[in-house]
């Protein structure tokens, strides 16, 4: 029987203390303040939005939800960018992904202010990523290796297979597993044989974004796999990577949802937080 990883404890001592953090900051007449960029078009990103929002107002965060037609042009979209930045109100932006076609995620992404880069889109914040220098990381990585220390794993010398190498998830991992000392095989589209891979290692993490690629068949009875993938099932549910077959026979599994997309959200406002030290910081070196 599968042990679940679920993210909710996680999430929660995650939550903790950014209220605690909110609240020596509003002593201190801080008030966190998120401000989230839509351009419409993907209905799951409105969702994500919608769900910020609501937990932002638990934990007594302000929110802006800055939505923008699909057709909005890229100047319009990097002025709103640059009014965000430039508004000493706001200490976190983050910039809902994906984006209409017409748009280069790169361009508006590399917009943002470092500091107020609450999911690590930036340059230097990619950069700090792979040099490990202090900066803001992306959310949706740190969850992945946060949920696995939360049940108390230790990565360093494990043979860890990565499966997916994207921007947003795989290859920031991939970086983030090296500090942590484990030894990654990286697989993607291009990986003829990936039950080899997944068959050597101790823990996975998928990344890849399609429904149930890791098999039954691919895995084994000691293998703790944590499932980063968010796909729709016919039937119009949120589902992981990997099939229920393979959940059947691993030994530990992150469910989705309520793995690490649960943390992930937490995550995001543990940056908020580490966002206002930073400019706080900044601001007393100038
Ligand atoms: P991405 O940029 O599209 O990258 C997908 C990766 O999967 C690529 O490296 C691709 O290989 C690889 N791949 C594709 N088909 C494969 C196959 N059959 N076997 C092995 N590898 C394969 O994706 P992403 O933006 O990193 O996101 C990955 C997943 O995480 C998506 O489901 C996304 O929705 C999810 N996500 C979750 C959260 C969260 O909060 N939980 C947040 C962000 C993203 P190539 O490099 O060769 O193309």
């Amino acid at each position: 029987m599968v042990k679940l990883l679920k993210a909710k404890e996680a999430a929660e001592q995650v939550y903790d203390s950014v209220r605690s953090k909110v609240e020596r900051l509003k002593k201190e007449d801080v008030h966190p303040h998120m401000a989230a960029v839509l351009v419409e078009g993907d209905p799951a990103s409105l969702y994500y939005a919608q769900a910020k929002q609501k937990t932002a107002e638990k934990l007594g965060v302000a929110f802006s939800l800055h939505t923008l037609p699909s057709h909005t042009p890229e100047n319009e979209i990097l002025q709103l960018i640059t009014r965000l930045n430039d508004d000493p109100s706001v200490h976190g932006i983050m910039l809902e992904l994906p984006l209409p076609g017409h748009l280069q995620a790169g361009c508006i992404t590399a917009a943002i202010s470092t500091l107020k880069d609450i999911d690590g889109v930036t340059p230097a914040n990619k950069l700090a990523v792979v040099t490990g220098e202090a900066g803001l990381y992306p959310a949706t990585p740190q969850a992945c290796i946060q949920l696995l220390k939360h049940y108390g794993y230790n990565l360093e010398g494990k043979k860890v297979t990565l499966v997916g190498r994207g921007q947003t998830v795989g290859l920031p991992l991939f970086h983030m597993l090296q500090r942590e000392n484990a030894t990654v095989t990286v697989c993607h589209s291009r990986t003829p044989d990936l039950a080899f891979h997944l068959g050597h290692a101790e823990i996975a993490f998928v990344a890849v974004g399609r429904l149930h690629v890791v098999k039954g068949a691919m895995v084994h009875a000691d293998l703790t796999l944590i499932d980063a993938g968010i796909n729709e099932t016919e039937e119009g549910k949120i589902a992981g990577d990997v099939s229920p077959e393979a959940a059947m026979v691993a030994a530990a599994l992150s469910p989705v949802p309520g793995g690490v997309g649960t943390l992930t959200t937490a995550i995001l406002f543990q940056n908020l937080m580490k966002a206002i030290s930073l400019q706080s910081k900044e601001a007393h070196r100038k």
